[in-house]
């Protein structure tokens, strides 16, 4: 039951994102950059955007030398190629709507942790430099022994130091995303799930639950993009996507901490940085696949645990430290690591499955959906 003025001035709109992750914002972004004049609107579920691009680790990051290695076992040389470049573009296209600032990008270092189990990777790093050579114009990978013991760490063979990633502050990145996309006109409605959609070729519903008044509040657009990510087979049941849950933990300020940057090991399985002085690790999520291939943010004690050991004897081995705060984020994976960018019917698109590269390549997959338009 609508009023006349819902109806008039609440209900219609020229496009509806669904999901106002980094997808969703970057695609209302060039949405109203390319059509000024006509109207978005976003959905989302949360109260706050309610996936990965608020909860992730703020690495911006190509791939690991090991990760790219093990890529290499399933796909071509020109595929590994082309999704270092999706990666790197997408980079210098989040960079270039928010600039360094306001996502609080650094580049203080990014290195591998490589063991001695692991120490046959580094006769690939000139293959793997030759690989990315073309694109980058410099190497990208390089051994380092010497910062082992400066930063403190133990039971490593050696770094391999990655010359072109960078870090940043998610909350603030995204943060600023929303503000930005809604000072050019786009709006934004939180707490609002999307159950159904039905595209009737002239335009498409939007069907959300309307918790106060007990029932359902049909939006309608002429163009709607689904950016829900690890969410999508909730609109789209037989769509290639499976939620795969991150968990992370951040200790409390640590004194005399020795590194800064970013850092990964285990085929970027786990990864830590420094943040204002304090450690964030994340990862571990291939120790107990079934259990974390779920779309609920619970956390797992198993995984939790395994992170403070890698505190305790690698990354931290003679300082004490106390755990901050804990948390999930979903991301969505699928046979293959590129994203799923498609028409879904003529006036539905798709762009979902953002993997572990959604920091990454997120901007770029909203940039071609609205290019799709
Ligand atoms: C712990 C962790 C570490 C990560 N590390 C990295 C990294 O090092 N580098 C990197 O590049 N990426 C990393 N990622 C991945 C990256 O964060 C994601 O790929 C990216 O944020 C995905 O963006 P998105 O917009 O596609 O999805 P999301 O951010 O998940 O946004 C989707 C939104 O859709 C909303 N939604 C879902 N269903 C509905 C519905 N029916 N109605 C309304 N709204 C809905 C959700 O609430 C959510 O807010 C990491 C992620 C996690 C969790």
């Amino acid at each position: 039951m609508l009023s006349i003025w819902e109806r008039n001035e609440f209900i219609n709109y020229d496009h509806i994102i669904i999901g106002s992750g980094i997808v969703g914002l970057t695609t209302a972004y060039y949405l109203k950059k390319k059509y000024p004049t006509k109207s978005v609107l976003i959905l989302e579920q949360g109260l706050l955007p309610s996936g990965a691009s608020t909860k992730n680790a703020g690495f911006a990051c190509m791939g690991s030398l090991t990760e790219i290695l093990d890529d290499l076992k399933t796909s071509s040389e020109e595929e590994v190629l082309q999704l270092f470049l999706l990666r790197k573009k997408g980079l210098e296209r989040l960079i270039s709507i928010l600039g360094h600032e306001k996502m609080g990008y650094k580049t203080n270092g990014s290195y591998e942790l490589i063991f001695e189990q692991e120490k046959s990777a580094l006769e690939k790093i000139d293959y793997c430099n030759q690989l990315l050579r073309s694109e980058l114009k410099q190497d990208a990978f390089k051994i380092n022994y010497d910062k082992i013991e400066e930063f403190g760490f133990k039971g490593l063979h050696s770094l391999v130091e990655n010359t072109c990633e960078g870090e940043l502050d998610t909350g603030l990145m995204m943060k600023h995303l929303i503000q930005l996309v809604t000072s050019m006109g786009v709006e934004l409605k939180t707490g609002c799930q999307v159950v159904s959609l039905q595209d009737n070729t002239n335009e498409v519903e939007v069907v959300c639950q309307n918790p106060v008044l007990h029932n359902e509040l049909i939006f309608k657009a002429n163009k709607v993009f689904i950016c829900t990510n690890a969410f999508a087979q909730k609109l789209l049941p037989n769509i290639d996507v499976t939620p795969g849950r991150g968990q992370v933990l951040i200790t409390k300020p640590i004194q005399g901490l020795k590194f800064k940057g970013i850092f990964h090991f285990e085929e970027g399985f786990y990864y830590f940085r420094e943040y204002k002085g304090c450690v964030l690790i994340g990862g571990g999520r291939n120790i107990d696949v079934q259990t974390e291939t779920t779309t609920e943010f619970e956390l797992n004690e198993q995984i939790q645990h395994s992170l403070i050991e890698k505190l305790q004897s690698v990354i931290l081995p003679h300082q004490s430290f106390e755990v901050d705060l804990k948390w999930t984020g979903i991301m969505a994976f699928g046979k293959t690591k590129r994203p799923i960018i498609s028409q879904h019917s003529s006036n539905i698109l798709i762009g979902v499955r953002m993997g572990g590269m959604g920091v990454a390549i997120g901007s770029e997959v909203g940039y071609t959906l609205a290019e799709m338009v």
